[in-house]
């Protein structure tokens, strides 16, 4: 089936006791069970799984093209109880350009989980051949990443993962399955945050993992979620799910806005560099046009001057709007230097424009309006 029909339907099946079209929200917290605590209704508590949580976890795996999903309370906790999963001794790989919490993550509390880390321009399949050692137990990608767009092959990263006994988890955030689907070109797992294009209206909390077998990985990162204890609620759960139906439609629209954002961009002087993946100019960009159906709608911009020029810039907006995050039907800009804080990696004159569903000429306009 076509990923926009599985956007409508996986995951969606009528109420058994109702016949609801749209899913019912299970809030309880404790199932029913026998004397000896046997399992009658499929669920005993609701830290393990619920009703709503395992909707959205089926639909997550039919998008990704996975066997299983494991729905998390934010993108974090995702991530988290993936590395919490790795035994002591494991040595992993990440991006040099990669989500600014993850690299707090590996300085705040790898050396407590005993876990080595080498952090590579994962641009470069020689770079992450090279970082391989032994005990390599994950590459991490992220592709675009955040906040500088930049891509990594995930079929060549995926072969030398296993090359290696390693598994290729890739942060599938900023593309959404609706674009890339990380799983078919040989990654374990697809990992997003579910806060941004998936849930889709800025309004909601969650992250995923997708794993591409219900493998003894998939069964360890189960029984982290199960013990650390970091659920998608049920009422999250339904808010992900009911964004998740529009998904494959908004894409098409975040991405045909986006590159007209970008081209209009490319034009002006105020800017030193657009960085989006669907222009030709972009170093990723045969790799994003092989890997991608579309280059989605999140872009970063350098603003000729530095870091008060770009500041300038933001306090200039008007349809969109100064906040962090992305993925939400409104147009978003920030100062990721700023944003990200000390030991920032982001250049100090670098702008992340989240693009939504207005018109992408008020858009322009508005940003023209902004830099001049
Ligand atoms: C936001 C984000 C995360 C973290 O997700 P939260 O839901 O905020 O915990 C991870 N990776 C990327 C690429 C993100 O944009």
């Amino acid at each position: 089936m076509k990923i926009e029909t599985l956007a409508v339907h996986a995951g969606a099946g009528a109420d058994p006791v109702t016949g609801s079209i749209a899913p019912p929200i299970h809030l309880s917290t404790t199932f029913e069970h026998g004397p000896a605590t046997e399992e009658i209704h499929g669920y005993i508590y609701v830290r393990d799984k619920n009703p709503t949580q395992d909707r959205l976890e089926a639909a997550m795996s039919a998008l990704e093209g996975g066997e299983s999903a494991l729905a998390f309370s934010s993108g974090m906790g995702a991530t988290a109880a993936f590395f919490q999963s790795l035994v002591p001794g494991s040595h992993v790989i990440l991006p040099e350009d990669v989500y600014v919490h993850v690299r707090d993550l590996a300085s705040k509390y790898f050396a407590n989980w005993q876990i080595e880390c080498s952090t590579v321009d994962t641009q470069s399949p020689a770079a992450i051949a090279a970082a391989m050692r032994p005990n390599t137990k994950a590459i991490w990608g992220e592709t675009p990443s955040n906040p500088q767009m930049k891509i990594m092959d995930i079929a060549e990263a995926a072969k030398i993962a296993h090359g290696g006994g390693a598994a290729l988890v890739v942060d599938n955030t900023f593309a959404t399955p609706a674009l890339q689907r990380p799983l078919e070109l040989g990654a374990d797992v697809a990992m997003h945050s579910t806060t941004k294009y998936c849930g889709g209206h800025s309004d909601v909390q969650g992250g995923c993992l997708v794993f591409r077998q219900r493998a003894p990985l998939y069964e360890k990162v189960l029984d982290a979620r199960t013990i650390l204890g970091a659920v998608c609620s049920p009422f999250n759960s339904w808010l992900i799910l009911r964004g998740l139906r529009t998904l494959p439609c908004r894409m098409e629209k975040h991405s045909a806005n986006a590159m007209a954002v970008a081209k209009a961009l490319s034009q002006v002087k105020a800017i030193e560099r657009v960085f989006y993946p669907g222009l030709t100019s972009h170093p990723g960009h045969e790799i994003a046009a092989a890997q991608m159906k579309q280059f989605g709608g999140m872009m970063s911009i350098l603003v000729r001057g530095g870091w008060e020029e770009a500041v300038r810039a933001v306090s200039r907006v008007k349809v969109f709007r100064a906040a962090t995050s992305l993925g939400g039907v409104e147009s978003l800009i920030e100062h990721r230097a700023s944003a990200e804080g000390k030991g920032s990696t982001s250049p100090k004159n670098l702008l992340r424009l989240s693009i939504g569903l207005e018109h992408p000429d008020d858009l322009i306009g508005d940003l023209l309006q902004a830099l001049g």
